[in-house]
């Protein structure tokens, strides 16, 4: 592998530090695919002993990176990589730049009262989601290793030790600008928006306007990411600064969820009873948390810059979205009457409680005349209801003058059939716990194809048993 570790010759932005190994390792799950596209041949017990602690390939130069973050609204000074390094920065084959990111790998100085440590469950949980958000085309960081272990990790109860290997093209956060921003060191703003631009986006200049622009860009890749949240019914649970990628990447899989029954209010978070990340509270967050990353770099770019980037954000997003959503109906035209469709039809799933994820898998069926799809009707708990939206559908549908067999192909390949549902990830942890990983490694092989039909595996589409409606998510991990 080839290695070029520029993060960590920036002494001021964090500290060198050593993994600690973690006791009687067990690799779990290996992303081959992934570690070839990033040009990394290593046998299955170095990766053992890479993900665990025991062993670093020469060239990596372990770093923990210092941020802050606003979290929850209120301003913390100093958080860091409390149990995560990086590991070094490889140069992929095609010359992409990738950070390798190992989480879980114990103390540094960033631990603050914490053990440095991940647990099985939510490493897992962070492996899983990852992947199926990569495959439903929704920007993230990817996992590439999972190790499992006997060291016992203290939370709730007592749980074991795990460690995550991710990979991302940067792990900067607006957290990363803040810190030095409040700290007022303002010098280190500058280079590290040059190492952004060196490392990702080399076409911009290193200047005031290069990073003007960079912070639109920031602000667009955030409102496509956000949008597209919004279309599959993802909620990420704590939106914090500090969790916000400078790239518009997912980044810290938490208590995230996906929406079984639609409920614009839903919290995935057990720990937010404000709903202040519910899943209809996120552009909004989005919004804010860019605020906060505008005054942290205020000093280099010019108020009107970032103003008018901001001024963006609401359209960026809406325009994403709405493009997502007549996409997953199959409308293609425009009609005058088609907000206050969509509007009835989110009026309609939030009232009967209808799978989101289902739904729109299930309305492609729909043909302009004729009967409606059973398993259509079966979404909903007052069918009639139902039935009344869905004809103004099926008169809308009718003006768009396209092939139904076009149609449904064209909505089948938004709209997915299989998404990681909480009961499932639950499952695929509960048997993992036990030492089995085969329902985590068939759950992967499913979601890595979440639009295509898969009927060997009808059961992982279906929406949650009613002993999975109750499962909340703490935010302990
Ligand atoms: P998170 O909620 O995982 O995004 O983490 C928020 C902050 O707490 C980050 O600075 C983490 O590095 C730190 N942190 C979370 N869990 C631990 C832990 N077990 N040990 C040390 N630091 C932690
Ligand atoms: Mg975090």
């Amino acid at each position: 592998m080839r290695l070029d570790n520029r993060y960590a010759t920036f002494a001021w932005a964090g500290a060198k530090v050593t993994p600690s190994p973690l006791r009687d390792p067990q690799l779990l799950l290996l992303n081959s695919e992934l570690a070839e596209q990033l040009g990394i041949h290593l046998s299955q017990t170095q990766w053992r002993d890479l993900v665990s602690g025991h062993w670093l390939a020469p060239e990596m130069s372990p770093f923990a990176q210092v941020y802050a973050g606003h979290q929850f609204g209120g301003f913390s000074p100093q958080l860091g990589d409390g149990r995560a390094m990086l590991l070094g920065e490889v140069i992929a084959p095609n010359n992409q730049r990738w950070d390798l990111h190992l989480k879980g790998a114990g103390k540094t100085p960033f631990s603050r009262f914490g053990d440095g440590r991940a647990v099985l469950r939510s490493s897992l949980r962070e492996y899983l989601a990852s992947e199926a958000l990569h495959h439903l085309g929704i920007p993230t960081t990817r996992a590439l290793a999972l190790v499992g272990s006997n060291e016992p990790v203290y939370r709730e109860q007592t749980e074991s030790g795990a460690g995550l290997l991710r990979a991302a093209p940067s792990h900067l956060r607006f957290g990363h600008f803040e810190y030095f921003y409040y700290q007022k060191q303002p010098e280190h703003i500058p280079t590290l928006l040059d190492y952004l631009i060196d490392t990702q986006w080399p076409e911009l200049t290193k200047d005031a306007t290069g990073y003007a622009a960079l912070f639109a860009r920031v602000v667009e890749k955030t409102a496509e990411l956000i949008a597209k949240w919004q279309l599959v019914g993802f909620c990420h649970g704590v939106l914090n600064t500090d969790n916000m990628s400078m790239l518009g990447l997912t980044l810290d899989y938490g208590p995230y969820g996906f929406l079984d029954a639609y409920d614009p209010d839903h919290i995935c978070n057990h720990s937010d009873s404000g709903g202040r990340y519910a899943y209809d509270q996120q552009p909004a967050v989005g919004l804010w948390n860019l605020q906060r990353l505008a005054q942290a770099l205020s000093g280099v770019i010019a108020l009107e810059s970032l103003q008018a980037a901001l001024s963006h954000y609401e359209q960026q997003l809406m325009g994403a979205y709405s493009a997502g959503m007549r996409h997953k109906l199959g409308l293609v035209s425009w009609q005058a009457g088609d907000p206050e469709l969509f509007r009835d039809m989110f009026t309609l799933m939030a009232a009967q409680k209808v799978d989101y994820t289902n739904w729109f898998r299930q309305l492609a069926q729909l043909t302009v005349k004729g009967e409606m799809p059973a398993q259509l009707l079966a979404l909903l708990s007052e069918p009639a209801a139902g039935v009344a939206w869905l004809t103004r559908y099926q008169q809308r549908l009718a003006e768009e003058n396209i092939e139904h067999q076009v149609k449904v192909a064209q909505m089948n390949s938004v709209n997915p059939k299989y998404i990681l549902r909480n009961h499932l990830a639950q499952q695929a942890i509960e048997k993992a716990e036990q030492g089995d990983m085969a329902e985590a490694d068939r759950l992967l092989m499913v979601l890595a194809r979440p639009f295509a039909e898969q009927p060997e595996y009808e059961a992982y589409a279906q929406s949650a048993p009613s002993w999975a409606r109750d499962l909340t998510i703490s935010c302990s991990s």
